[in-house]
């Protein structure tokens, strides 16, 4: 099957730019195919903040399996999230959407913080045998056609024959790959949220997020075992830089969430009650949809530095792990060649650039309404929506995507 692999007399040196969650996962995944995968991260070690959490889903939980990680991965997360069940503000259910119930248990979605997943896949990669140097960040890059160069604003350098830009929405390798490449897109939301302790509210049914269509804005919200809930909420705004938000201060956000959500359920009310003030100072949230080119040479992107889905499709981590995968079937196939990245995003663009429009789609439907009728026309549509979706498992596209280090991926769970 594989006698086009090429032979390879030395190992492929790999510099992975970004010690994220697609930096550790790449890497792992190199070194199973043999190349020699060393990760430069800006930062002085793992981030640490517990703010940020995500949902790694069936298809993102599989590639984490390929590279022996899913376990860990499940023992860190904060809890299962094996349904969404979607509500209006009156607490009306607009649909209930689950994982198929015959998935392996170790692929049904779980809910970490970014900040878990991002250490615990840098132990595991740590353990598998990947360097990482802290303490690195990219200023940019040259490629002479036989290397490729790092240079880090510490003044220092790193070369080798691919260099790998898994360094986030914002990425530094995007500029030098491709600087007229369009910038992220801003979603027209803000994002706020956290964990709060136990709160007097009825839990969440089992393993199910709670996502509410508010009148104004849209709310989530899960209850673990113990009470403690994650929420977050996303508020229709214009666009405003950090300092921006910052200057409007925490107070005036947190009154205006609470405006926002006055008159929906009184449970959401209670958990921000419970929040404390930092939680509600919000964060943009961007997409980028499309890039005019993923590779140039012998230096290419992975994970959100090359397409950035937004939050609302729940999908980003997912879709960097399997980036992950494919980069290094490719490369195990074409060596540490130009055309190991040429394979790659041939192989992947497709999927990701029809995911992140589904993301943008779904995102639009968050804001809310001042008119009823609005309301009510966009409750009926969602409803009818989420009915043909769970009848006809019109989303399984994009969680039943299955991948590995040997085979081509296969739509199986
Ligand atoms: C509010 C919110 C909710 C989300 N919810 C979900 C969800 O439920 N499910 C999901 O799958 N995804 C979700 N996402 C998306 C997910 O967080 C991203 O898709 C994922 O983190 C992308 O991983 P990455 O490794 O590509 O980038 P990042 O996680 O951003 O990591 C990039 C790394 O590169 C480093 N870096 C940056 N610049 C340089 C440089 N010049 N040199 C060296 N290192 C550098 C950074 O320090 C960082 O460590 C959400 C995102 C947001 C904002």
């Amino acid at each position: 099957m594989y006698s086009h692999i090429m032979t390879i007399d030395r190992a492929t040196t790999a510099l992975i730019i970004g010690g994220g969650v697609a930096g550790p996962v790449a890497a792992a995944a190199l070194a199973r195919v043999g190349a020699e995968p060393i990760v430069h991260e800006a930062h002085a070690g793992p981030a640490d903040q517990l703010g940020a959490f995500l949902t790694v889903a069936p298809n993102g939980l599989a590639a984490l399996r390929a590279v022996g990680m899913v376990e860990r991965v499940r023992a860190a997360a904060s809890f299962a999230t094996t349904r969404t069940e979607f509500v209006n503000g009156n607490g009306r259910r607009l649909g209930l959407l689950g994982d198929e119930s015959q998935l392996a248990p170790e692929l049904r979605s779980v809910t970490i913080t970014r900040a878990a997943l991002q250490r615990v896949v840098t132990d595991a990669a740590i353990e598998q045998g990947v360097s990482f140097e802290y303490t690195k960040r990219l200023r940019s890059y040259t490629d002479d056609g036989d290397q490729v160069t790092a240079t880090f604003t510490d003044d220092t350098s790193a070369a080798g024959d691919l260099l790998l830009g898994a360094d986030g929405i914002h990425s530094a390798v995007r500029q030098t790959l491709s600087p007229d490449a369009p910038q992220p897109t801003y979603t027209g939301l803000l994002g706020i949220g956290g964990f709060v302790p136990a709160v007097d509210i009825p839990a969440t049914p089992h393993e199910t997020v709670r996502m509410v269509f508010g009148a104004r804005a849209f709310f989530g919200y899960q209850c673990e075992p113990d009470g403690r809930t994650f929420w977050f909420a996303n508020l229709g705004n214009s666009e405003r830089s950090v300092e921006e938000i910052a200057a409007q201060g925490d107070e005036t956000w947190r009154a205006h969430a609470f405006e926002l959500f006055d008159g929906d359920l009184v449970e959401l009310t209670r958990i921000m009650e419970a929040a404390d003030l930092g939680q509600f100072r919000p964060k943009g949230t961007y997409d980028l949809l499309s890039l005019p080119r993923w590779h140039r040479g012998r230096a290419g992107l992975l994970g959100d530095a090359a397409h950035a889905v937004s939050p609302s499709s729940g999908q980003g981590a997912s879709l960097a792990f399997e980036d992950a995968l494919e980069l290094a079937r490719q490369v195990r196939v074409h060596g540490g060649a130009p055309a190991a990245l040429a394979a790659y995003e041939r192989a992947r663009r497709d999927r990701v650039e029809r995911i992140a429009a589904v993301g943008r789609r779904r995102g639009a439907q968050k804001a809310g309404s001042a008119h009823p009728i609005a309301l009510a026309i966009r409750d009926t549509s969602m409803r009818m929506a989420f009915a043909m979706i769970r009848r006809f498992g019109s989303q399984r596209w994009i969680t039943d995507y299955r991948t590995d280090l040997a085979d081509a991926h296969q739509e199986i769970s």
